[in-house]
């Protein structure tokens, strides 16, 4: 691979100039120089270092850009930034660290370029291509990186239980990696996860959470949750995961792995969506399976109400984790209490009245349901998935025409509470709410339109079984 042929993004010319006009030895290093060797995506930021001054170069690379450019500085860090269009530059000097016992912030000192890679977590990412005009396009590779990205591997540049006890968040990096790029973590490396798993407590769950929702955003983030759980990194900040893993066995009746069931679940919805809150769903759908299980003697195991319980624990496990607690929370806590309901639809002769709760219930996110749903088919048996699958599709069918018909999905009451107030002369009060909820099932169970003139008749209707006496008309 001819790397100075590859740097074709106009800017590096540009720092070129400014790094040989400063005469700063200067390289692109890290993530950039690791996705252009395997020609993963575009990048979206790229990081250099120089020999000296990131701030002053920075600088003089916005100085040399022809149109104004603006830096911006973080004096604390001593690095800058510059944001184009489509790239994030990042500058920082080439820098020494050495670490406390207590704590992921390390003590920074200026050092050579050496130093720098050798503060660098894994040597696939402490690769540095020089820019400088006269060795432009060299690879500086001091722990071969080049040969574990050909054999896709993962290994820390320095002994790995010092890398890892240094800043124990590299451990949370080491499985992102792994699950991204799909490489392996080498088997020193690996027991060094294991052995220092604990020390992920002095790292913030928010940096924690950035990494899980990357494992979580790649193709197959199975693999990611199998290294979490065997290197104990899961224990520290997902107990409740780590909770659905296992079989228990009574009478010779056993129930299934939930753990890799879920994690069946997540790799099949990935096929399928991209959205991390889609994803998360999957994540949580049987979370309550451990609080809920019991052996009986006819049935074996059940789950009973595990969607509900599953549900509520939502906000309990986003609290924890740092995600938000807004709408997104809501959205997963609903496809949670939900998951189960297309069953229903998938098995048995489906009236148009089930489809409807399941629309009115689902509202917009309907289709997410759906896909949650048909992840969750994981049977061993392949004749069984076919037929459900079959048998689903059909069910999404009548969901489209009852939609079509009925327009469910974002059904508002066709009579207002105040309208019903005002009809009657009532001030607010429970019937109010008894008479809007019984138009509503009406609608649902099919027994009038999801239209207003049909609603008041109905209203009248059922106003005059509780003797209420319109005093208004509908206007
Ligand atoms: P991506 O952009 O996909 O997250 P990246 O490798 O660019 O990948 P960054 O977090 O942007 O990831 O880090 C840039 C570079 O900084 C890394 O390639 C690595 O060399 C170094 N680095 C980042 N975090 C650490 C860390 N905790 N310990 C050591 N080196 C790190």
């Amino acid at each position: 691979m001819n790397l100075a042929k590859e740097l074709k993004h106009p800017i590096f010319k540009t720092i070129t100039k400014a790094a040989d006009q400063l005469g700063v030895e200067t390289y692109v290093i890290g993530g950039f120089v690791r996705d252009l060797i395997l020609e993963r995506q575009e990048p979206k930021d790229i990081d250099f270092v120089c020999v000296g001054s990131g701030i002053k170069l920075a600088e003089k690379v916005a100085e040399l850009m022809p149109e104004k450019t603006k830096v911006q500085v973080f004096k604390n860090f001593g690095t800058a930034m510059i944001k184009l269009q489509d790239l994030e530059l990042e500058f920082v000097g080439a820098r020494k660290e050495s670490y406390r016992a207590d704590s992921r912030k390390p003590i920074v000192e200026n050092g050579t370029l050496r130093d720098d890679q050798n503060r660098r977590d894994f040597t696939i990412n402490a690769m540095a291509i020089q820019i400088n005009k006269e060795q432009y396009g060299n690879l500086l590779d001091p722990f071969r990186g080049m040969e574990d990205l050909q054999n896709t591997t993962i290994r820390t540049p320095q002994e790995p239980n010092i890398t890892f006890s240094d800043d124990p968040l590299r451990m949370m990096r080491a499985v992102r990696f792994a699950t991204q790029l799909e490489f392996f973590i080498e088997e020193n490396s690996l027991q060094a996860i294991k052995d220092n798993a604990e020390r992920l407590n002095i790292i913030s769950q928010e940096r924690i959470t950035v990494e899980l929702n990357k494992i979580i955003l790649a193709n197959k983030p199975s693999k990611g949750f199998k290294l979490l759980l065997n290197t104990k990194l899961l224990h520290q900040f997902f107990p409740k995961m780590v909770d659905l893993y296992g079989v228990e066995v009574i009478n010779n009746k056993r129930h299934k792995d939930n753990f890799y069931h879920t994690l069946e679940v997540l790799d099949n919805i990935c096929e399928n969506t991209e959205d991390l809150w889609l994803r998360w769903s999957a994540i949580l759908h049987d979370i309550a399976k451990p609080d809920t299980k019991r052996f009986e003697k006819k049935q074996g195991w059940t789950f009973h109400g595990h969607e509900f319980l599953g549900s509520k624990m939502v906000p309990i496990i986003f609290r924890k984790l740092k995600l938000p607690l807004n709408e997104k929370m809501k959205y997963v806590q609903k496809l949670v209490k939900l998951h189960l309901r297309p069953i229903v639809l998938s098995q048995e002769i489906v009236t148009d009245s089930a489809l409807r709760r399941l629309l009115f219930d689902a509202g917009e996110d309907i289709d997410d349901l759906m896909t949650l749903f048909e992840a969750d088919i994981t049977s061993k048996n392949p004749e069984k998935v076919k037929r459900y699958l079959k048998n689903f599709q059909l069910v999404r069918q009548k969901l489209k025409d009852v939609e079509e018909r009925d327009q469910i999905r974002n059904m508002q009451p066709p009579i207002s509470g105040e309208e019903i107030m005002h009809i009657f002369q009532l001030k607010p009060c429970k019937i109010i709410g008894d008479l809007k909820t019984a138009i509503k099932d009406a609608i649902l169970d099919g027994e009038i339109k999801n239209d207003r003139q049909e609603a008041y008749q109905y209203l009248l209707k059922k106003a005059a079984e509780m003797q209420l006496t319109p005093l208004n008309q509908l206007q």
